[in-house]
């Protein structure tokens, strides 16, 4: 399945990417608060599989196809099966108790970036703030702002100590995450600021949705790449992981308890702005495009 953010509201996405407006369906057992899907995630996920990818339940067509816009969300009664406005889907996880960020975990990152790989995952977070959503406008900052496409894990079910055999059990899905980077401040002091410089407004877009990993063939295998009007900056695959997820997630749990609804962003690989020649940065009226397959895109424009 896959769950979204729908004008602030809790929603599922049907087959035909229309929503089903998750308060509604469920008579107010879930929703409207997307944050709402977390209380209980295996409780949700029980609900929203029993009642069946495309259930937007029976009527769309006596509802007529002109008493509601395009992408209205579906109710009980005023049902439509057009696709959502991707512009009315906000972060999926808007408000989450714990963001993790894995620096340096793709090999060929790790090499343009000059790091060796350590022993733990470089961790920082990227203050909730900074987050926004697939389809979205970001005021540039002064500085030099850079892109880094990543894998975004959404953890459904806590826990600290998780092994890594047990893992993927505490995944609600997977979505994509630009993990947008101001490179002047992040490097210019003596320690470098990767949670500051990677939290301004808007520099946490993640989206469209989340993706259960039911609907995936192989979630650590995933085709990942992002370009610049057009232009492909980065192009890998999420098999690439010098830690892949299992690992995060048992290495980040050995030290912090992992809640329900917590984002990690699991690295990005090579290609970034800044280790280009000449070094290149996102300007005023540029669109980046970030992609994961199976997962989703995100459109980011820049003022
Ligand atoms: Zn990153």
């Amino acid at each position: 399945m896959r769950v979204a953010n729908l004008d602030g509201r809790l929603a599922l996405i049907t087959g035909d990417g229309a929503a089903v407006d998750v308060a509604d369906a469920s008579g107010g057992l879930f929703g409207p608060d997307p944050m709402s899907a977390f209380g209980d995630w295996a409780r949700f996920a029980a609900w929203a599989t029993a009642r069946g990818p495309d259930d937007a339940g029976a009527g769309d067509d006596a509802a007529g196809a002109d008493d509601a816009g395009a992408g209205d969300v579906v109710t009980g009664r005023h049902e439509h099966r057009a696709p959502v406005d991707p512009a009315r889907l906000g972060p999926p996880i808007p408000r989450p108790a714990q963001i993790f960020a894995i620096g340096v975990n793709y090999r060929e990152h790790a090499d343009e970036a000059g790091y060796p790989p350590d022993s733990m995952p470089v961790t920082f977070t990227k203050f909730a703030s900074s987050l926004t959503g697939p389809d979205a406008t970001v005021d540039l900052p002064e500085g030099h702002v850079d892109w880094e496409v990543e894998l975004v894990v959404v953890i459904g079910t806590g826990g600290h100590h998780i092994r890594r055999d047990d893992a993927w059990d505490h995944v609600a899905g997977l979505t994509v995450g630009q993990d947008l980077s101001e490179r002047v401040a992040q490097l210019e002091g003596t320690k470098p600021q990767f949670s500051l410089a990677k939290s301004h407004p808007g520099f946490s877009p993640t989206g469209p949705w989340i993706v259960t990993l039911d609907e995936i063939d192989d979630p650590s295998d995933l085709a990942i790449s992002c370009a610049v009007d057009g232009d492909t900056m980065q192009d890998s695959r999420t098999s690439r992981m010098i830690y892949d997820i299992p690992e995060l997630i048992a290495r980040l749990s050995a030290v912090v308890t992992l809640l329900p609804g917590d984002l990690i962003f699991t690295g990005t690989p090579s290609g970034i702005g800044n280790r280009r020649t000449p070094p290149r940065f996102l300007r005023s009226g540029e669109t980046l495009t970030s992609a994961i397959e199976s997962v989703g895109t995100l459109t980011t424009r820049f003022r």
